[in-house]
């Protein structure tokens, strides 16, 4: 694409890609600031995940009021959340409420998807184009395309053949589907598949899952939101804000400072019996602290898990593909569950091992394994995401000398502290690649991105600085502390899509910082108070 000046070009300060929670964040804080922003967002409304996601049972995973945004008092106090864990449906509202009481939507473009966006060294500005033939140009580009977002399809041959009906979970039409009475084949059974196969099971005829990988899954323990319990949030807006910056991932749940070993069975296997009794991640990411890095101190916790589920399906054969093996306990994130397991024991609901049998192609009357063929009505691709990166190198972007973004992480992404990208001036990353968003409350860990933003471009405001870029020796010093944190847990010998596995072709690689969101901050603040060390003003 030409880097040429296109003088007909509206011009902002800034673009923001994306619409969802942290696309209107960052639109209210840069609007604060006073500066003309654009919004491009691909969808027709607000909402991003909570939007497109609109597939039977999903929900959060997060407590409803530790997810909120707390950028205004006011609005936490006056939104009532009505369970615990919210339904998809109640969490777009808020954020449609979001959107209209601080008079966000007269600044975002919707049904527009970027393109391309490229640097124009000569005038200092970013050209971007999205669909339509729109045409703008802005001093500041930001990223705000989401973690869990980029659609992935897995490459199924015979895939255009099926006569049925299909649909990507994150894709689901609007309107919903009728599955009543059926025949349903759900592919994926992650924190999405999880959802959807205790939502269906007892409104289709047949259920048929496609299981590549068990995972451990952990009870979530919604319930309403009582009207006392509503009344303690609203009047706990500070006490809990600083709960929730003091913790790891932002959520309400912090591990327990002891080790696992050091707390005699009887103790530690109460313990675990009260943290399953709990609702939400409590069973996950309050265990003790070397949970995640000591493999003997992670096996006490992935045997009382594994027994949890064997108790709950009657078939022994069906529990044993079930359950994980060799697979640390919380390594990946934990889909939380209500009446998942006890599923398999319904007549109707059959589970197929795709390691041991697997799918050979997808046919006109539903899909063929190595060993049966299933007919099917619907196919449900629960399939997940390209994470982190995805939407990032599904657009254009080309920095310096034309370099292309999407060919710069060919061999793994780059960043310093997720923030910026070497050879990419004034682009900032919401939720960039090695920032830090692993096992995290998201709306917590992306605030503190964004905040960090608004007062960098505050700053170069104030110090008549025009261009900002992280040097390649910052990248390189983060690259290898996002990889030493790694080595020192249990992440790095487990696939998902933390490490890009779940994607083919794609470099495996880490893509988050793991020291927790309180370390995070301590190193943003100090790579501040150094006068940004690490950038390079222009
Ligand atoms: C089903 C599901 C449940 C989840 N539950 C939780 C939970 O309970 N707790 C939690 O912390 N996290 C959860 N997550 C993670 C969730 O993605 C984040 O919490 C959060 O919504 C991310 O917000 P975001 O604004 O960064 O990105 P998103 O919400 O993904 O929004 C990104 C937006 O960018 C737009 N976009 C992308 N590319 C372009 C382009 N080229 N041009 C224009 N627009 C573009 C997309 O259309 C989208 O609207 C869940 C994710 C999923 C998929």
């Amino acid at each position: 694409m030409s880097t040429t000046a296109k003088t007909d070009a509206e011009h902002f300060d800034a673009i923001v890609i994306g619409a969802g929670i942290a696309g209107l964040y960052q639109l209210y804080r840069l609007r604060k600031l006073g500066l003309s922003v654009l919004v491009f967002e691909d969808a027709p409304d607000v909402g991003g995940t909570w939007y497109w996601n609109c597939y039977p049972g999903a929900r959060f995973d997060s407590e409803s009021y530790s997810y909120a945004y707390f950028f205004s008092k006011e609005l936490f106090e006056e939104w009532t959340w009505s369970e615990h864990f919210a339904a998809q449906s109640e969490t777009l509202r808020y954020m449609r409420h979001v959107a209209d009481r601080f008079d966000l939507r007269r600044h975002i473009r919707f049904n527009s998807r970027v393109e391309h966006c490229a640097w124009n060294e000569a005038d200092k500005t970013w050209s971007v184009h999205a669909g339509g033939g729109q045409r703008v140009r802005a001093k500041y580009l930001i990223t705000a395309v989401g973690v869990l977002s980029a659609t992935h399809m897995p490459h199924l041959p015979g895939i255009e053949e099926f006569k049925g009906q299909a649909y990507h979970s994150s894709r689901w039409p609007q309107g919903g589907v009728n599955l009543k009475g059926k025949r349903v084949g759900v592919i994926g059974t992650g924190s999405t598949g999880v959802q959807i196969i205790q939502t269906i099971a007892d409104e289709v005829d047949r259920l048929v899952v496609f299981q590549r990988t068990p995972t451990y899954c952990a009870p979530l323990r919604n319930a309403p939101v009582t009207a006392a319990e509503h009344e303690a949030f609203s009047s706990s807006y500070d006490a809990l804000l600083e709960r929730l910056r003091g913790t790891p991932g932002g959520f309400i749940h912090s591990p327990d400072e002891r080790r696992a070993m050091e707390v005699p069975e009887n103790e530690r296997l109460a313990y675990y019996e009260k943290k399953w009794a709990e609702p939400g991640f409590g069973k996950w990411l309050g265990l003790y602290s070397d949970s995640l890095s000591d493999p003997a101190a992670n096996e006490t916790a992935a045997a009382f898990v594994r027994n949890k589920i064997r108790q709950r399906i009657n078939d022994p054969a069906v529990a044993e593909k079930l359950i994980p093996r060799n697979q640390p306990f919380g390594a990946k994130r934990i889909p939380l569950e209500t009446h998942y397991y006890e599923v398999y024991n319904r007549k109707n609901v059959h589970l197929v091992d795709i390691r041991s049998e697997p799918i050979s192609r997808i046919y006109g009357r539903g899909i063929r394994t190595s060993a049966a063929e299933y007919e099917l009505d619907v196919i449900i691709f629960a399939t997940g995401f390209d994470a982190i990166t995805g939407n990032l190198v599904r657009i254009d972007i080309r920095g310096t000398e034309g370099i292309s973004l999407a060919d710069s992480f060919k061999s793994g992404p780059h960043s310093f502290m997720g923030l910026q990208v070497a050879g990419f001036p004034n682009l900032f990353t919401i939720s960039g690649p090695l920032g830090g968003f692993v096992f995290c409350n998201v709306p917590r860990c992306l605030e503190e991105n964004i905040d960090w933003i608004t007062d960098c471009i505050d700053y170069m405001r104030s110090h008549a600085r025009e261009v900002i870029e992280p040097s390649a020796e910052a990248e390189r010093l983060w690259n290898e502390t996002v990889q030493e944190g790694v080595r020192q847990t249990l992440l790095s010998g487990t696939d998902s899509w933390f490490n890009g596995a779940n994607i083919p072709g794609k470099a495996r690689a880490i893509q988050m910082y793991v020291g927790g969101l309180v370390e995070f901050r301590r190193l943003y603040q100090e790579m501040v108070s150094k006068g940004y060390e690490g950038f390079e003003f222009r």
